[in-house]
């Protein structure tokens, strides 16, 4: 199998079947994102533990890139500390927009189903697509440290 077909079908099985899918109760943040551009609709609704990344589930409708973005990135965020998950973020959105070799994301290795997404890169359009659940958690995560003034 070649890797492109490898990567091609993590994106279906997640689309298909996505993990972490609906909506955490009690949730500290929760953010709405939008991508005009391909229609995609994305909320990420999450629940810390002191500063860790207790809970994390997503709803949406869209292409397969954007809800497959977002269940791979609840399964790779949960358990994860704020200071790891922004690490992850500059990662994940260096590597889609091709603004780096495979060296410079350490922590999404060929194992990594993150890793799946580099193909993106190629298509600049669906940059918007694979960042939007990262974006709003992103976004999110920003809006709570700001809040207890971290
Ligand atoms: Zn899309």
């Amino acid at each position: 199998m070649e890797l492109d077909d490898l990567y091609q079908e993590i994106i279906l099985d997640h689309y298909k079947q996505p993990k972490n899918q609906g909506i955490v109760e009690d949730a500290d943040i929760t953010v709405d994102g939008r991508n005009p551009f391909c229609g995609d609709e994305i909320k990420v609704t999450l629940k810390f533990k002191n500063d860790v990344v207790d809970d994390i589930k997503f709803t949406g409708s869209g292409c397969a890139i954007s809800q497959a973005s977002a269940s791979v990135m609840t399964e790779n965020i949960k358990g994860k500390n704020t200071t790891e998950v922004k690490q992850l973020f500059q990662e994940f959105a260096e590597m889609v927009k091709g603004d780096c070799d495979d060296h410079d994301h350490p922590h999404i290795d060929d194992t990594c189903e993150l890793a799946a997404f580099q193909g993106v890169a190629a298509f600049p359009t669906r940059v918007k697509c694979a960042m939007l659940a990262w974006n709003a958690m992103r976004e999110g995560i920003e809006r709570e440290l700001n809040k207890k003034g971290k």
